[in-house]
């Protein structure tokens, strides 16, 4: 098989079972504090704690072990949808632990960290030339919560100009889930509108909700684009300027930023706010719930709601301007995620301005590539080219073999390869998106599509090859809902026979 393991990893001891009473795996330095007795101190003796207690030796194996049946971007390529990058450069981790930066205190005197603001509004800068807009701040922790920040600020405006009556936002079917959540925690309705047979937004619906012929006023419109479809909204002037002629606000999701770095920018196309993921577009680590970064940019009219501190110039100098009377007040502590700042700094200077472009045509030409390559076994759901990823459906190998996305995706790990997003966007009937990102080559990508082909083979000829798939994993096919209902996850020391 290309590409991949073959046969099934044996199930890992885990450590506790590896214990043997008395074994010591590294010496530790002689007490240099008051000794305190553990078991007073824990109403327990070591022994009842029942810590494992292994040799060196087989401590680094376990962990080592371990680490080699993870998966990661390190060890394969990573076809997730909808996640955009996942290239980590490691200059980026070199940059963040710079000691000037890595030892800054967050209660230091502001006077003492110019080079910290230098970063900061470094990073600001950029993004403006970037996505078109006045200002970015880098508070928000998230995409989520960068779209919800944005929602405060559009609220905030509303309650300036006296239209705080305004209380529907209008999300697309192929919205990501957290635009509808970020609507809902800001107060607002939240309504959907449809998507068209050709994967853009629904004018007619759209002109319809604007109409608000039920009574009820919107607030703004939160729009993907590229859309979690892999599709350039081709109507977006049009549907910005729908809404302003309502008087409301457009928001762009704009975690799929690296399909237009450097090649168009949405504050051009009418948008007045949108978030940005650092932790997708700019290069810094993404996963585990963070540290991310979701910086929104802002129009002008938007700025006097932004989040304190603002970083801005005065004079020839840097300032943290906490002055700002009108101001939603604070997202984050501090100055929001400092080294987070650093990566992204670092990878948008190794772009720079003649490079930045070359970031989404790579991305776009790549999806494109794995598009052509695999749409006679997936047809692609649109038919025209995509942007950063390409959505394919397997409604045809369910109907005639019973073979479903999901088999697919677990059939690719006996292959060596993760499997793309399932089922997303939901509109899609057996849906998988596929995003290869900008940083895979041609060779790798074809090693995926060889895989993916021989897989489409295998559901006609020999479909319970998928169905009972993945067959080289430690673990096979879960029943995911009754994992989630009877968590199993803490072992528990077996009883001795005749016990
Ligand atoms: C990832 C993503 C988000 C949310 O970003 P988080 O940092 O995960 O909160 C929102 N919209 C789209 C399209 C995304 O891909």
């Amino acid at each position: 098989m290309p590409g991949g393991r073959t046969k099934r990893v044996p199930e890992p001891k885990l450590i506790f079972e590896k214990s043997r009473p008395g074994r010591i795996g590294c010496n530790v330095p002689r007490c240099d504090t008051p000794e305190v007795d553990l078991s007073k101190a824990l109403g327990k003796t070591r022994a009842e704690l029942d810590l494992p207690e292994v040799d060196e030796l087989t401590l680094l194996r376990h962990f080592t072990n371990l680490s080699q049946i993870n998966y990661g971007i390190e060890t394969g390529f990573y076809p997730l949808g909808s996640c955009t990058m996942k290239y980590n450069p490691k200059v980026n981790e070199a940059t963040a632990r710079f000691q000037g930066f890595a030892n800054l205190h967050p209660m230091q005197p502001e006077a003492t960290i110019p080079g910290a603001f230098e970063i900061l509004h470094g990073v600001q800068s950029m993004l403006c030339e970037i996505t078109g807009f006045d200002h970015i701040t880098l508070q928000p922790l998230a995409g989520a919560h960068g779209e919800m920040t944005c929602l405060m600020l559009i609220k905030a405006y509303f309650e300036a100009r006296g239209e705080s009556q305004r209380s529907v936002v209008l999300v697309p079917d192929s919205a990501h889930g957290t635009n509808p959540a970020s609507a809902a925690r800001c107060g607002y309705d939240v309504k959907s509108i449809p998507t068209d047979a050709d994967g853009n937004t629904d004018l007619v619906a759209l002109e319809k909700a604007l109409a608000g012929e039920d009574g009820q006023k919107v607030a703004a419109l939160m729009l993907t684009n590229p859309s979690t479809l892999g599709l350039f909204e081709p109507n977006i002037e049009k549907i910005c300027n729908m809404v302003h002629a309502v008087g409301g606000q457009v928001f762009c999701d704009g975690a799929n930023m690296n399909a237009m770095v450097g090649t168009t920018r949405p504050g051009d196309h009418g948008f007045d706010c949108m978030h940005l993921n650092l932790h997708k577009t700019f290069s810094t680590p993404h996963g585990g719930g963070g540290p991310g970064c979701g910086a929104i940019g802002l129009k002008d009219h938007l700025a006097p709601y932004q989040p304190v501190p603002v970083i801005r110039k005065e004079g020839e100098n840097l300032v943290a301007d906490y002055d700002r009377p009108l101001s939603i007040g604070r997202v984050a502590a501090f100055y929001g995620q400092f080294l987070m700042e650093v990566r992204a700094y670092t990878y948008l200077r190794a772009f720079g301005r003649e490079h930045m472009a070359d970031i989404s045509r790579f991305s776009v030409l790549n999806a494109n590539y794995v598009r052509a390559r695999l749409k006679d076994v997936l047809p692609p759901a649109h038919n025209r080219p995509c942007m950063h990823e390409c959505i394919l459906t397997a409604e045809k190998y369910k109907k005639e073999h019973d073979v479903r996305a999901l088999d697919i995706s677990k059939r690719l790990i006996d292959y060596g390869f993760h499997p793309p997003t399932n089922y997303f966007p939901l509109i899609v009937p057996e849906c998988l998106m596929i995003e290869p990102t900008e940083t895979e080559t041609k060779e790798t990508l074809d090693e995926f599509c060889d895989a993916m082909i021989s897989i489409c083979h295998e559901a006609v000829e020999n479909p319970d090859l998928l169905h009972d798939a993945p067959s080289t994993s430690v673990v096979g096919r879960l029943d995911e809902t009754l994992a989630v209902k009877q968590l199993d996850v803490r072992w528990k020391r077996p009883q001795p026979v005749g016990v």
